[in-house]
């Protein structure tokens, strides 16, 4: 098991918790966008490109704290941004474990060493960093080289000082899946609880079949990355959400289970889109059009996502939401293998030549994509 039973207990009780209550759509994970500021400029991210006035506002811990009493969620995830650039990052911290939140800071650990000082290890709070990959494609990826071995270093000192630290990973066409699988490798001798992994953000105008296309091509990467799994690999995620990842399962998109707050308020529908702000969690609930969104809606800007912000929450309610689903996640924890010969042969495929890491919307269209990929 990658987390403790107490945040698996905690999270299992709330998710019952709402589905005796019959709430139909309640969130699992708050995504708390403390600031936009970072100190990374990569190719795949498009929220420093906010004008300098929008980038020098952050939230203060008293509306952090109200956003997470609001919402309710068990669970926090802190982006940005790069949350430690925020000047009371630690203040946020200690407040929401004092609410007894899950939290998990999203960082790129380049400050990382710098800041640690500012927390004391405990149950509630794990380092997210970002690490997309082995080192050469990691550095490229975030524009930075030396960027990786920062980040690892910054992963040791954590874990020496006895921080729970998983990775966050974003993966995108044309990633190499032997060269994926290292990492994963590498990361589990470096002794990190466990890894998170998600499909980039695609937006595309491309007709319906380039559309159905670009959703095959990332079950084909996550089926060749995922098959024939190491036994030592721990994900920090739900097992369902890796089969659907892989093409083994079918969900609809369950965008007000992973909520994004920040200082324009409550972001509709998701972490990605931007159609509106909501100035209550309330109101984001009650007046989003929710069936404007998910790949059944036939939303263009739905069509290629598969991203863990919106489909992880359709997994962890499935598991809570039949015997059947159930079962099927126990038997995917306990036999997590998943040979498959045809998989091996992926393996072996010639990779595209550099990689394509952004698909940016137009400009023209009416509501305004953050031009973020990272999910
Ligand atoms: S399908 Fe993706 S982009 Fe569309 S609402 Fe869900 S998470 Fe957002």
């Amino acid at each position: 098991m990658s987390v403790p039973v107490s945040q698996m207990w905690t999270v299992a009780s709330y998710v019952l918790s709402q589905k005796l209550a019959r709430r139909k759509q309640y969130p699992l994970v708050l995504m708390l966008e403390p600031l936009f500021r970072c100190n990374l400029a990569c190719a795949g991210c498009g929220k420093i490109q906010y004008p300098a006035h929008i980038l020098k506002r952050q939230l203060t811990p008293e509306e952090c704290f109200k956003a997470v009493d609001e919402c309710g969620a068990p669970i926090v995830s802190i982006p940005g941004g790069e949350p430690l650039m925020h000047p009371e990052i630690d203040k946020i911290v200690d407040g929401l474990v004092a609410r007894k939140k899950y939290i998990y800071l999203c960082t790129n650990a380049l400050l990382l060493k710098e800041k640690i000082g500012l927390f004391k290890p405990t149950k509630y709070l794990t380092f997210s960093v970002h690490l997309d990959g082995q080192e050469e494609h990691h550095d490229l990826a975030v524009c930075r080289e030396g960027g990786y071995d920062i980040a690892v270093e910054a992963v040791r000192e954590a874990l020496k000082r006895g921080f729970r630290v998983t990775t966050n990973t974003t993966l995108f066409d044309g990633a190499d899946p032997k060269s994926v699988r290292a990492f994963f490798d590498e990361m589990m001798a470096l002794g990190v609880e466990g890894m998170m992994l998600s499909p980039g953000y695609s937006y595309d105008k491309a007709p319906d079949q380039q559309h159905f296309l670009g959703r095959a091509r990332t079950r084909r990467l996550f089926r060749a990355i995922l098959s024939n799994r190491n036994p030592e690999w721990r994900f920090n995620l739900s097992p369902l959400f890796l089969e659907f990842l892989m093409g083994k399962r079918h969900y609809p998109c369950t965008p007000w289970g992973m909520p994004t707050y920040n200082i324009f308020g409550w972001q509709k529908p998701c972490y990605l889109l931007q159609d509106g702000y909501a100035d209550t969690f309330a109101e984001l609930l009650a007046e989003t059009e929710w069936s404007n969104y998910g790949t059944e809606s036939g939303n263009p800007k739905c069509a290629n996502c598969m991203v863990h912000s919106g489909y992880e929450a359709s997994a962890v309610n499935d598991t809570f939401s039949s015997i059947g689903g159930f079962l099927a996640t126990v038997k995917a924890t306990l036999s997590s293998r998943y040979a498959d010969p045809g998989a091996l042969k992926l393996l072996d495929e010639p990779q595209a030549i550099g990689q394509p890491l952004v698909q940016i919307a137009g400009a023209e269209e009416s509501s305004q994509p953050l031009q973020e990929t990272r999910a």
